[in-house]
């Protein structure tokens, strides 16, 4: 056996059965699997199921539809986010015996009324930064986790490193650095309705998947700072991330399932085919194939 071989290519698509797959999606997973190909990789397809409000059954029949009609293939069974639990768990257990997380029962109503304004670039639909004040002292004992049968009702929030900067460099992107403590803060890895949050879910799968290249909207590029410090508190490495550009419709809106316009489904009833749609990714700039 080789010593020392690069591990092989790992990547990824994880759709969330939260609405059917719009023409944004469909060209994020085209560039993915595009990108595993190319390097010989494993791609494999995860279902983010975690939010129960807002999954449904049959948004994930819609986009494995979708994805077979674009030609995307995925190497083994699909992972469900809503099977692994324990796996969380087990996570959850290991960030509470490093004492890296605290229980807190604020609402994300008083969190975001005490939040400063919006930091440029902040995503509205980004997590507020909680308050410092707000976070028990260092060293606070704290209290245990209840048994592996029994529902946690507590939220639990990861305790950021301040000041700390965290940086990657982005396939597409480029560079990119925030302060924690200062541009993002203590952020939630379980929720008090026993769900974990697709921070801690999404640095679980990518670790234990020994996924090593995460391509997704730009819209998490946020989010990445926060699991590259859980990714590394629970001891995995660092995959490399390629950010896609958002798109967007003629008005400048970012695509959103609400808008079932520009949904794969529609565009092909009225009539367009699977290599056109394909054709117009390949030909897009600055997508780095
Ligand atoms: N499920 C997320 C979404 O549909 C993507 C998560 C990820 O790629 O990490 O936006």
């Amino acid at each position: 056996m080789a010593v020392n071989s690069p591990p092989t290519y790992g990547g990824r698509i994880a759709p969330s059965p939260t609405g059917l797959l719009h023409l944004g999606h469909a060209r994020t997973f085209w560039i993915a699997a595009e990108r595993c190909r190319r390097a010989g990789g494993v791609l494999t397809l995860r279902n983010d199921d975690l939010d129960r409000d807002r999954c449904r059954p049959e948004f994930v029949a819609a986009f494995q539809r979708d994805l077979g009609w674009l030609g995307i293939t995925w190497a083994g069974p699909m992972i469900t986010q809503s099977e692994r639990l324990p796996r969380y768990r087990a996570a959850l257990r290991r960030l509470h015996a490093a004492n890296l997380i605290y229980p807190c029962d604020r609402s994300r109503r008083e969190v975001a009324a005490a939040a400063s304004a919006p930091h440029e670039g902040e995503a509205a639909d980004d997590e507020p930064i909680f308050p410092r004040k707000w976070r028990p002292a260092a060293g606070t004992t704290l209290p245990p986790l209840s048994g592996d049968d029994v529902a946690l009702a507590t939220n639990w929030r990861f305790r950021v490193p301040d000041g700390e900067t965290v940086t990657f460099d982005d396939g597409l992107a480029g560079r990119q650095s925030a302060v924690a403590g200062r541009d993002f803060g203590d952020f939630l890895v379980w929720r008090k309705d026993d769900v974990p949050s697709y921070q801690l879910a999404c640095a679980v799968d990518d670790g234990e998947g020994r996924i090593t290249e995460v391509v997704r909207g730009a819209d998490l590029i946020r989010s990445t700072f926060r699991q590259l410090l859980l990714l590394r508190a629970l001891g995995y490495p660092q995959p490399h991330y390629v950010h896609c550009p958002l798109m967007r419709d003629e008005q400048g809106r970012r695509l959103a399932k609400r808008y079932d316009a520009l949904s794969v489904a529609a565009l092909r009833d009225c009539g367009k085919t699977a290599a056109e749609l394909v054709a117009g990714f390949r030909d897009a700039k600055g997508l780095g194939l």
